[in-house]
Formats: C-alpha cells, structure tokens, sequence
C-alpha cells in the first residue's frame, strides 16, 4: 500500500510517500481501507520532533481518518467487511491508503456524512466535546465563548455547544472565518485580530461575564481571558504554544477555574460516551464538519504547512482515495 512514511524528523519535507506492506489484523483489530485523513496541528509538532510523546522512527502519522472496513481480526464480530467507518485512533497511522486500527478506535459513519467529513471526527469533534461538557462541564444557558472557532476544533465546538443550548460567541481573524464561524451557529461573531475584542465581548454579555471559555491559543489570551470571566466561569485550555503571564488575582475573584486538557488523557468509558454522543449528532444531522481544503496523499507536506497557515476555514484532509 502506499502509506507516508517518516524517517527523520524535521520539516514538513520529511513526509514522504512509500510502499509498504499492508497490514494484517490480529486479535481485537481492524483494517480500514483509508478514504480521508484529518490533519491536526498536533501531527506537525510530532513531526518537528517537538512534542512531549514521539513515536519511534520510521513512522506512518495520523489518528483520525474515514473509509470502510476491509478485514477484522478473527475474534472482530461488532463490524463487518465494507462497513463505513471512521477512525479516533490508529495503530498504523491514517496518512496511508489502510491504517489498522483497535475495535474500540472505529465507529460507524453514518450514510450522510462524507468520508472527508468522517475524517474530522476523532481529533476535533473529540476534544471539543470532551473540552466543553466533560472538563469545562458547559450547561445549557451558561454563554461560552469559542477563541479560536474558525478552524477544526473551533468549528466543532460551535456547532456542540450550540446544539446543548449555550449562548455561543466565536472569534476567528479572518472576515471569512467570521462568516463561517456564524454559519456555524454563533450567536456572535468577534475578530480576534482586533485588540478591543475582549471588551466587546464583555459587553456583548450585558457585563456579566462569559461562563466558558474554549481556548484555542491561551498563550495569547489567557491573561486577558480571566477579567472577562463569570463568577464561577472556566477556562478550558485546548491549545498554547508557549508560556503566558497572568494575573492570579483575576481567579480569586470569580471563584474561576482553569483546567487544561489533552485527548489522550480521556479515560476509556468516556471516549465511548463521547463517540456515542458524536455518532448521534452525525446521524440527526445537527454535526455537520466542515472542510476547508483537501490534498491528495502524496501532498501531505502542503497539508502541514497549510495547517499552521492562518485563515482558518474548518478543517484540513489528505485523500487517499475518490469518496
Ligand atoms: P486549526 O484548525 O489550525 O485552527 C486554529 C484556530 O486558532 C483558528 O480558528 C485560528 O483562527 C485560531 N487562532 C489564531 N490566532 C488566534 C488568537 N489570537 N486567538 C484565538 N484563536 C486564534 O487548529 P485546531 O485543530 O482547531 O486546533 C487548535 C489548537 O488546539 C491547536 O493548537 C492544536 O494543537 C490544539 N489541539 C489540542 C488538543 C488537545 O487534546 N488539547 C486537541 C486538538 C487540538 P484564524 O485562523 O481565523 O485566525
């Protein structure tokens, strides 16, 4: 099969088309036939070698991707062979025309969601709804504000907390991503670009204060998060990328919270219930990905880049293979 393969870490150069054997399913695993690959910021940084787990080299990367099942381990009875799917977790990696995968990492894909659109399930859907209603334990009514709701996570985000019964503000730093962010479900809009968002967005909430926030790059915005925050409100950290002062004090008085998290830290039962709940959105329609770009397999490299370029516009997938 043809799979990227990593063989030193370093730029996005490094990502390289091969061949390589497939894959053979054992005891509780799955071969999935690779339509789609999401694409994560997190890829670039294990890629850079700049990342606190790093997988052994030569490496295929990739967690999250889309297709149909193409054999299962012998003791494999919950699917069957040409089962859509789509896949949070990999033991192959997803960059490849098939990854093998755990039974627990597969879930089905619903007939009216594209294989690109499954692709996007299990990094962002997972980390904004474990982000939201698991660590930050957002309630119907409280406002939560998306920073940073123009790209995977973000758009994810909105389209959660909207559908739960938040009152949803969203930033993004691009006039498009503003509309975007809005076709999303955003009650409002706000460009991050511009310094004074923060006291817009005060005052968007009649000075009450926001009760969420989903942070996107709290490197950036923590310090200025916490004065805009509700008696009782949280911060939930989903991207920094480097360190942040901040004025403690801006906590004490709010009695607010700032919980960090990262996706591999789910416990088990929790990832089932997340899934649960995201293969439920897919099918009633109320979660609908969006795609900002494809790229052919072998253009992963452009992938990379494009995914720490700004402008987000939702999400960015490799195709391994026509949907
Ligand atoms: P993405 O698709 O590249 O989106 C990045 C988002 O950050 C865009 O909406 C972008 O908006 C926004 N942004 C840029 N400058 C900003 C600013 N000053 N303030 C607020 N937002 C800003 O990436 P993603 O997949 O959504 O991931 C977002 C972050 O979360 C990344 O750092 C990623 O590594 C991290 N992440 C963490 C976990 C975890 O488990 N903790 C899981 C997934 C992702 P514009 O482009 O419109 O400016």
């Amino acid at each position: 099969m043809k799979a990227i393969r990593v063989t030193a870490f370093g730029g996005p150069d490094v990502l390289r088309v091969e061949e390589v054997p497939t894959p053979t399913p054992g005891p509780g695993e799955v071969l999935v036939h690779i339509h789609a690959s999401g694409v994560n910021p997190v890829e670039t940084y294990i890629r850079a070698g700049k990342y606190a787990r790093l997988p052994e080299l030569p490496y295929t990367p990739g967690n999250d991707g889309a297709g149909v099942v193409q054999q299962l381990g012998a003791d494999v009875s919950e699917l069957k062979s040409g089962d859509r799917v789509y896949t949070a977790g990999s033991i192959s990696g997803t960059y490849a025309e098939f990854a093998l995968c755990k039974k627990e990492q597969v879930h089905p894909l619903p007939a009216n969601v594209s294989f690109a659109q499954g692709a996007v399930m299990g990094t962002p859907y997972a980390t904004a709804y474990r982000g939201l209603f698991q660590r930050a334990v957002a309630e119907p009514g409280e406002t939560v504000l998306v920073h940073g709701a123009s790209g995977g996570v973000g758009t994810a985000a909105v389209q959660l907390a909207r559908a739960r019964g938040l009152r949803v503000f969203g930033t993004a730093g691009s006039n498009e991503g503003l509309k975007l962010v809005r076709e999303q479900g955003a009650h409002e809009v706000f460009d991050h670009r511009v310094p004074e968002h923060f006291e817009l967005i005060m005052k968007a909430t009649g000075g009450h204060g926001v009760d969420v926030i989903v942070e996107m790059l709290a490197n950036v915005n923590l310090g200025k998060d916490l004065p805009i925050l509700a008696k009782g409100g949280r911060v939930i950290i989903i991207g920094s990328r480097a360190p942040v002062e901040i004025n403690p004090r801006d906590t004490m008085q709010r009695d607010a919270d700032v919980r960090g998290m990262i996706l591999p830290n789910t416990p088990p039962t929790q990832m089932a219930s997340i899934h649960a709940a995201l293969v439920a959105g897919l099918e009633n329609g109320t979660l609908r990905p969006v795609i900002g770009k494809e790229f052919p397999l072998d253009e992963a490299a452009q992938a990379h880049q494009a995914v720490m370029a700004p402008g987000a516009m939702g999400k960015i997938v490799l195709v391994a293979d026509k949907n």
